[in-house]
């Protein structure tokens, strides 16, 4: 058996489950087989055409599975090691992967995007990757269900440390799909006493409030800076995440943070989205405008021993799909059905 299926995306609107080569292993190379990966909205983006991608690559950048062989000059790594990834190929010698941020490497590429990703019974874990150490060993009792929402977790713990949040801070989250949702998972575990949500999609609330958000706001049907401004002693919130890709969402954001508060546009935009905003809201209220992409190999890290300690984590994951069918994975995202999807492999 040298063929395994894999999904393949060919462009646009076009992705399909196909038979294909099993990766063959050079000296400085790993084989994992899959066993989970799951769909990020960022897949859904590049499958719209919002987001680039080779084409006839293997998506998926949030995956778990075992090491099943081992490159001949590979050293320090076992078969059967439970593991997950960091999928960002950085060269590990520029000034950014100097600083430690790999994940703004200037000749960074990923896995799932531009080199093969984990929607596949196997991915091959190149041998840049081996030697940059993106290989993290799953901490005992995670299931490879939850570990492969590590890159998920990072990019919310670089929101929110990159916003200052801490124990006692109020974080308000604009958008409850999945990615929002794991910004209360993450707030309510750092220890924020106050969560707001806001969505226009009540089943989302009902998640969020599940998770552990303590106000939710429709704001077709109420003010949101109302309820803000009411639960923050009318001074706004510590750190507004705005977690939808929506351009017209931001300057709402904006008005919700206090003075000397962290703003972090999370989600990516369409292509040649422009906003206009008010700079003097920025200037004379010392707002800390950010954007936050991926997160850092460290982060990465932390992440995943974080899974351990949020109970709550796996149920992100609403539907899952066996390989044959990883291309539903994708439908289900694209109907905004439940929240994150998974392969299983
Ligand atoms: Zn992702
Ligand atoms: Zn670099």
């Amino acid at each position: 058996m040298d063929t395994m299926s894999a999904l393949i995306f060919h462009k646009p609107g076009d992705v399909t489950v196909e038979e294909v080569p099993i990766p063959k292993v050079g000296p400085g190379d790993i084989l994992m087989k899959v066993h989970a990966t799951s769909i990020c909205y960022s897949d859904i983006r590049v499958f719209k055409g919002e987001k680039k991608a080779t084409s006839g690559v293997i998506p998926g950048h949030e995956t778990a599975g075992e090491i099943v062989e081992i490159g001949s000059k590979v050293e320090g790594y076992k078969t059967g090691t439970r593991i997950t990834i960091c999928p960002i190929l950085a060269c590990g010698e520029c000034y950014f992967c100097l600083l430690g941020k790999r994940n703004r490497c200037i000749k960074r590429v990923t896995l799932g995007y531009e080199e093969n990703g984990g929607l596949a019974d196997y991915v091959l874990i190149p041998e840049q990757l081996v030697k940059l150490g993106h290989i993290i060993a799953l901490p005992e009792g995670l299931s490879y269900e939850v570990a492969a929402l590590t890159e998920p977790f990072a990019c919310v713990l670089n929101s929110i440390e990159s916003c200052h949040v801490m124990p006692g801070s109020s974080i308000l989250i604009i958008g409850g799909g999945p990615m929002g949702l794991i910004h209360v998972l993450m707030a309510k575990a750092v220890g924020c006493p106050q969560i707001i949500v806001s969505d226009i999609m009540d089943s989302r609330l009902e998640s969020a409030q599940e998770l552990g958000a303590t106000i939710c706001v429709n704001p077709q049907r109420e003010s949101l800076k109302t309820a803000v401004m009411n639960a923050t002693n009318g001074l706004g919130a510590d750190a507004v995440i705005l977690s939808v890709g929506n351009p017209n969402a931001v300057n709402e954001g904006l008005e919700m943070v206090r003075k000397q508060g962290y703003y972090n546009l999370f989600g990516g935009f369409p292509p040649e989205s422009v906003v206009q905003l008010d700079p003097n809201r920025i200037h004379y209220d010392e707002i800390f405008l950010t954007g936050t992409q991926n997160a850092t190999s460290e982060q990465y890290v932390r992440a995943c021993r974080l899974l351990t300690a949020i109970p709550d984590a796996g149920k992100i994951v609403t539907h899952t799909f066996p390989a044959a069918k990883a291309d539903e994975a994708y439908n289900v995202r694209l109907r905004m059905e439940g929240l994150k999807s998974a392969v299983l492999y």
